[in-house]
Parts: C-alpha cells; sequence; structure tokens
C-alpha cells in the first residue's frame, strides 16, 4: 500500500461517515441503520436470531499473508454461516473494529471493501458498530443478524436415532491452505525466499475466502427437507459431529469413505505427508453445513451433488465411531479419531 491516509486526519466520526458513506440499505426488516444510538429492526412477526464473532489479529488471522480486503469478507462470511447453520436468513450485520496507528485509512477502505462485497452478495445490511483504537493490531467483532419463520430454526441437540449424517461441500481444503502459507511465512522469515504456493489456488482460497451455504438452505427448503439438527463446520468434522451427539444425547457411525474431499486437495495432503482423512477431521474453517436428515429423505438428498451423506446417528451407548476404508473401527475423538483406544468389533 503506497498511499497513507492518517485515521488521526478523520477523526473518530469523519472515519465513520467515510466508512458508511455509500452503505445501502437492501431489506424492509432494517427500520433505521448507521448514525443513530441503536439501529432498529422489525422482522415482521418472524423470529430474530444472532450470532456474534470476534477477530483477534495474531490469534484468528495473520496478516503477512491475509489481505485486508479477504479478511473483511472472511469476518462476514463466518458469521453468516452460523445464521444459516440454524435455518435462518441473515439480514442485518454490525461490524466493530479497533486497530494501531499501523493502521491507515486505506487499509480500513480494503477491510470495508471486503465487508461490503459480502453484504451485497448476501444482500444483509450493515446497520452499525462501533469504533476505537487499540494498543497492537486489528480487532474486529461481527453480529448477525437473521430471522426465521416462528420455530422453523434447527438446533444441534434433536438428532435422532438412525438419522443420515450429511455434510455440504468438500472438506479438510482450508486446513491445507493453512498449513501451506504457514510454511511459506516460515521460509520467508528464515531464508527470505518468496512464498511458492505451488498453483495451489483451490485450498488456499478455501481458507482465505470462503462463502456461507445459502444454496444449500435453500435447496433444503425447496425440497421441503427439515433437517433434524444442524450446524456449521468450524472446527473440524470430528470435533463438529461431536457437539451434535453431545447435545442430542446420540452416538454415531461415520465412514472414511465417503467423507468428501477435493481432488487437488488430497493429492496436495499426500505431499505435504498429510493424511486427507485427518485434515477433514481435525482442521477447521471449511463454513460448510452438518445436518441430520430422516430416512425418508434421502432420495432427495441423492439428486444434490453438493450434498454427502458420510454416516448415521446411533443410540448414545453405542459411541461415536469412524469406519475406516479398510472396515477398521475407531472412537472419534475432538481432535480426530482415537488410535489407541481402538476397538476392533
Ligand atoms: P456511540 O457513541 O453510541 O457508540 P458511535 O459514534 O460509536 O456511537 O457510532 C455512531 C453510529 O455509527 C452508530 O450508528 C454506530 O452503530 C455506527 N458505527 C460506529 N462504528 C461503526 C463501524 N465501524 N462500522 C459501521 N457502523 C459504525
Ligand atoms: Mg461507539
Amino acid at each position: 500500500m503506497n498511499q497513507r491516509t492518517e485515521i488521526a486526519s478523520l477523526g473518530e466520526f469523519g472515519l465513520i461517515d467515510h466508512l458508511t458513506q455509500n452503505n445501502e440499505i437492501k431489506n424492509a426488516s432494517t427500520v433505521l441503520s448507521v448514525g443513530d444510538d441503536a439501529a432498529v429492526m422489525d422482522h415482521f412477526g418472524r423470529q430474530t436470531v444472532v450470532s456474534t464473532d470476534l477477530l483477534i489479529e495474531g490469534i484468528h488471522f495473520d496478516l503477512s499473508y491475509t489481505p485486508l480486503k479477504h479478511l473483511g469478507y472472511k469476518s462476514i462470511i463466518v458469521n453468516l454461516s452460523d445464521i444459516y447453520a440454524m435455518n435462518a436468513t441473515p439480514t442485518q450485520v454490525t461490524v466493530s473494529i479497533a486497530f494501531s496507528n499501523r493502521f491507515g485509512l486505506e487499509a480500513l477502505d480494503e477491510l470495508y471493501a471486503g465487508i461490503y462485497a459480502a453484504c451485497n452478495k448476501y444482500q444483509v445490511d450493515l446497520v452499525g458498530g462501533d469504533t476505537s483504537s487499540s494498543q497492537k493490531g486489528l480487532i474486529i467483532s461481527v453480529t448477525a443478524i437473521g430471522e426465521v419463520a416462528p420455530g422453523n430454526f434447527i438446533k444441534r441437540s434433536t438428532a435422532q436415532p438412525n438419522d443420515l449424517i450429511c455434510v455440504s461441500g468438500e472438506l479438510g481444503g482450508a486446513f491445507l491452505g493453512l498449513t501451506l502459507l504457514e510454511r511459506e511465512k516460515k521460509i520467508f522469515e528464515e531464508t527470505g525466499a518468496q512464498p511458492d504456493l505451488e498453483n495451489q489456488a483451490y485450498i488456499v482460497g478455501r481458507l482465505l475466502k470462503p462463502e456461507a451455504r445459502q444454496d444449500i438452505i435453500e435447496y433444503l427448503a425447496n425440497e421441503k427437507i427439515i433437517p433434524t439438527a444442524m450446524m456449521d463446520i468450524s472446527d473440524g468434522l470430528s470435533s463438529d459431529i461431536l457437539h451434535i451427539c453431545k447435545q442430542s444425547k446420540m452416538g454415531c457411525v461415520l465412514y472414511e469413505d465417503k467423507f468428501p474431499i477435493n481432488e487437488e486437495a488430497k493429492q496436495f495432503a499426500y505431499k505435504l505427508q498429510l493424511d486427507p482423512t485427518a485434515c477433514v477431521l481435525s482442521g477447521g474453517e471449511d463454513y460448510e453445513l452438518l445436518f441430520t436428515i430422516s430416512q425418508a429423505d434421502f432420495e432427495k438428498v441423492k439428486g444434490n451433488k453438493s450434498i454427502s451423506v458420510i454416516g448415521y446417528i446411533t443410540n448414545e451407548k453405542e459411541g461415536c465411531h469412524l469406519i475406516t476404508r479398510g472396515g477398521s473401527k475407531h472412537q472419534l475423538i475432538a481432535q480426530g479419531w482415537n488410535h489407541a483406544k481402538a476397538k476392533e468389533q
């Protein structure tokens, strides 16, 4: 970034005006947006869904390989993903930022370009936020607000025995992207060598520019499929299916050979001597949907190439297991699966 405009030259209110000058309202539910003490929303009798996330530089993102525009985009997407995971439609977001004097106006403009790109793509309104300085680094907090017809939200705690376990898209790619970028960062720091991303656009894109699965929620609604339980995959399949099982008081069986893994990602995992299955189970940040459906709905999901059936729900006492390609059975644990305690059954 060549030009640098000091934020102090605008002042706090000047900055907020600057960042929100082209903000457009898209939803009838947004009654009052940026500019007052609070925003006002009317969801016309529908229920309101709220989710919030905090992103801290050095903990959740690394600006040495994350473009600010992508960061802004992703900070919105991860929150919208949570709203879709409730089977709701996101309608508004608030964005709060704190930044040190390392950041000039041009940097914040980049961040907001990504924020607005995501808001436009998913038709949500930016209705407020807060702006502060920080002693060190960048902090972003996004709150997403959505709406759902009364009672139509879907929880994690309502999966039933024999339900099919489904996931959208492909898993493990974001973790591989992170592994590659971290490797190149380390090489750069040690040797000064320019990053070699080896044409791995797919996995890098999965990390830096995720999308929220609005299309899957729409598909399910059109096909009149009501998942029995749902959440988004942010921590890795293993940890996330365990949340559904624990909260539903159920067990599960997952089949390794059913896991949807992108072919390029798989080849790159082998190259790094990583097990693609481990990347699916323990990697994170895929922002795909994980949901359970009753067996009666199997024919309906079969037609969608973006949905994979990867296992089924069992009674709690049967525990949570992975059946490997070779047919052996391993206990699922939050970090993946447990070889040590694996019981061949
Ligand atoms: P307050 O003093 O009540 O915190 P502010 O001066 O911080 O109000 O905010 C004024 C208006 O600008 C409010 O509507 C607030 O929601 C909005 N706002 C503040 N910071 C941001 C931001 N970073 N992005 C979007 N809107 C913001
Ligand atoms: Mg404020």
